[in-house]
C-alpha cells in the first residue's frame, strides 16, 4: 500500500481537471472490501506502455534464456529468500486488499514461496531434452532429440482471489522456463503483484518481469502483444481471450470457473466430511476456484450429515482481523461478487430453498455470512451457476449412481470430492466424475501437490496445466532435432 502512495499525489491533479465520466480513468483506487477504506492506487497503463513494455522486455530475454536452468534457479532462491523475508508484510498487503483473516492472508506468500522453491529446482530436469524412441528403427542411423525453448514474453492475467498466489502459479514456471513475464493482476488487487515486481527489482534480478496495472483494456493489451497468453479468471473474459489469441494465432491456456461437487456416501466419517465439507466451502467467503459449492449426500445419512454441516458452519468466526488471526471467514472481493451471492439465495429461497444458517449480509464491508441451502435442485442458480461465495447447497440422493448424474451435469469440470470409508470405492467414483481433479476424503489436496497437473474439463478451461513438467513446459515450444549417428 506504502509503494502507490506516490502515484495517488501524482494524479491527484488529474482527477481534478478530470472530464465527466465517459473518460477513461488514468487511476484505480483500490479499497479494502472488508472496512471500504481506500487503501492503495495504481496507475491505469495504456496499450502503448504495454507494447513498449513487452518490446523491453524482448531485448533482455535472451541472456535469461542463455543462463540456463541453473542460472535461473540462483535468482529463483534468492527471490524465495525475499518472500520468506517479507512474509507479514506481503500478508499486509493481501489482507488489505481484500479482506482475508489474517491466517488466509499468510495463505498467499507461503504457497508463492513453496512454489518457487519446486520450480527453481526442478526446472532443469524438466527442460532437459528427451531423446525419444530408442527402438524406432531410425533412432539406428539418427539421434532423436526433443528440446524445449521458452517462448520469448509470457503474458499473465489473474484474478482477485489470491492476490500472490495466482500470479505466482505462473509467473514462476514461466520464468523457470526462461522466459519474460508480463504480468497483469486484477484491477480488485494489484498491490500484492506491485510487491512482487518491487522485490524482484530488490534482489538485483535481471529486468525480465514487469507488472502492469489497469483493467480489461490493460490485460487486451497484454493479449495483443505477448508471445503466450496464460489468463486466470471467469469463463466469460476467458473466452474473449481465446478469439482474441485465436487471432494472433498465439497459444493461450485458460484457468476458468468451477462448481465443484462433494458427493457424501453411507459409509462417510460424517464428522470428517461435514468438517472437510465446511472449510471447502466457506475457506476465503467460497472465493476459490476449487471451492466446494454443490453437496450431494446418500440419503440414509443426508439428516445427520446436514446436522453435522450446520454446526461446523455455524462456528465459523467471522470478522475483521489485525495481525493476529482471530477469524475464519471475512469479506468478499467487492460488492459485486456480495450481490451474486445474495442473488443465489434469493432465487433459491423464492423457489423453494430453505436457508439453514446465514443467508445475508455480516454487517461489515462486503461480508457475506457463511451459509447452508437445503431443499435445492439443478434448476436454480445457486447449483448451475459459479456462485464464488460462502454458500453449500446440500441435495439428498438415492444412491452412488444418483450422485454420480448429478455431479456431471454442470457445465464445469474443475474438481470434486468424494467421502467415503472404503478409500477403493472413492477411486471407483472419482474416475467417472468429468473433473480435472478428485479428492477423496479430503478438499484442495491436489492444488497443494505441485507434482500434479491442474486443470478444468468443459467450460473450466483449456490449455496446458499447472503443475509438475507441464507446468514449465507449457511456456516452451517443442523443437524436434535429427542428428545422423553415422
Ligand atoms: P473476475 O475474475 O472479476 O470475475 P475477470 O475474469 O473478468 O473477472 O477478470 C480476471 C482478469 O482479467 C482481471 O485481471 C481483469 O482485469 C482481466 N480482464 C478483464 N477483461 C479482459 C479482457 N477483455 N482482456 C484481457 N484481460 C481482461
Amino acid at each position: 500500500a506504502e509503494a502507490a502512495a506516490p502515484v495517488a499525489e501524482a494524479a491527484a491533479p488529474v482527477a481534478e481537471t478530470a472530464a465527466p465520466a465517459a473518460e477513461t480513468p488514468t487511476v484505480i483506487d483500490v479499497r479494502n472490501p472488508g472496512t471500504g477504506e481506500v487503501v492503495g492506487s495504481v496507475p491505469v497503463v495504456s496499450a502503448d506502455e504495454v507494447a513498449a513494455k513487452v518490446r523491453e522486455l524482448r531485448l533482455f530475454q535472451p541472456e535469461w534464456e542463455a543462463i540456463g536452468p541453473d542460472g535461473r534457479k540462483e535468482w529463483l532462491l534468492k527471490f524465495q529468500d525475499w518472500l520468506i523475508d517479507n512474509t507479514d508484510t506481503l500478508a499486509d498487503v493481501v489482507q488489505s486488499e481484500t479482506g482475508k483473516p489474517r491466517v488466509d492472508s499468510l495463505i498467499d506468500p507461503a504457497f508463492a514461496t513453496d512454489l518457487v522453491g519446486y520450480y527453481a529446482r526442478r526446472a532443469a530436469k524438466f527442460l532437459a531434452d528427451d531423446h525419444p524412441s530408442p527402438h524406432s528403427p531410425l533412432a539406428r542411423v539418427k539421434k532423436l532429440t526433443t528440446a524445449y525453448k521458452p517462448y520469448p514474453v509470457v503474458g499473465v492475467i489473474t484474478p482477485w482471489n489470491f492476490p500472490l498466489a495466482m500470479p505466482a502459479l505462473d509467473v514462476f514456471p514461466a520464468l523457470a522456463a526462461g522466459a519474460a513475464v508480463i504480468l497483469k493482476p486484477s484491477e480488485v488487487t494489484p498491490l500484492s503483484a506491485l510487491e512482487m515486481a518491487r522485490g524482484w527489482a530488490e534482489i538485483g534480478a535481471p529486468p525480465i518481469f514487469a507488472v502492469v496495472t489497469g483493467a480489461g483494456a490493460t490485460g487486451g493489451a497484454v493479449v495483443a502483444n505477448a508471445d503466450y497468453i496464460q489468463f486466470t479468471g471467469s469463463t466469460a473474459t476467458g473466452r474473449k481471450i481465446a478469439v482474441a489469441c485465436a487471432e494472433r494465432m498465439v497459444p493461450y491456456s485458460l484457468e476458468l470457473g468451477g462448481k465443484d461437487p462433494a458427493i457424501v456416501l453411507a459409509d462417510a466419517d460424517l464428522d470428517r466430511a461435514a468438517h472437510g465439507i465446511a472449510f471447502g466451502g466457506m475457506f476465503n467467503s467460497g472465493q476459490v476456484c476449487i471451492s466446494v459449492e454443490r453437496v450431494y449426500v446418500e440419503a440414509p445419512v443426508y439428516d445427520e450429515f446436514v446436522a453435522k454441516l450446520t454446526a461446523n458452519v455455524k462456528a465459523l468466526r467471522q470478522g475483521i482481523d489485525g495481525r493476529e488471526s482471530k477469524h475464519d471467514v471475512g469479506a468478499l472481493a467487492n460488492e459485486n461478487q456480495a450481490n451474486i451471492v445474495q442473488r443465489h439465495v434469493d432465487e433459491a429461497v423464492a423457489a423453494g430453498a430453505r436457508v439453514l444458517t446465514g443467508g445475508k449480509r455480516a454487517g461489515f464491508g462486503t461480508a457475506f455470512e457463511p451459509t447452508v441451502l437445503v431443499d435445492v435442485d439443478h434448476t436454480m442458480s445457486c447449483v448451475t451457476e459459479e456462485t464464488f461465495g460462502p454458500t453449500l447447497p446440500v441435495m439428498k440422493v438415492a444412491d452412488e449412481a444418483e450422485a454420480v448424474r448429478l455431479a456431471n451435469d454442470s457445465i464445469y469440470g474443475l474438481s470434486a470430492s468424494v467421502w467415503t470409508g472404503d478409500k477403493e470405492r472413492g477411486e471407483r467414483v472419482a474416475r467417472q466424475l468429468n473433473a480435472g481433479a478428485v479428492n477423496i476424503n479430503d478438499v484442495f489436496a491436489n492444488l497443494f501437490s505441485f507434482a500434479l497437473p491442474m486443470g478444468g474439463w468443459g467450460q473450466s478451461g483449456t490449455g496446458a496445466r499447472w503443475g509438475g513438467a507441464d507446468g514449465v513446459r507449457k511456456y516452451c515450444r517443442q523443437q524436434a532435432i535429427t542428428t545422423p549417428i553415422l
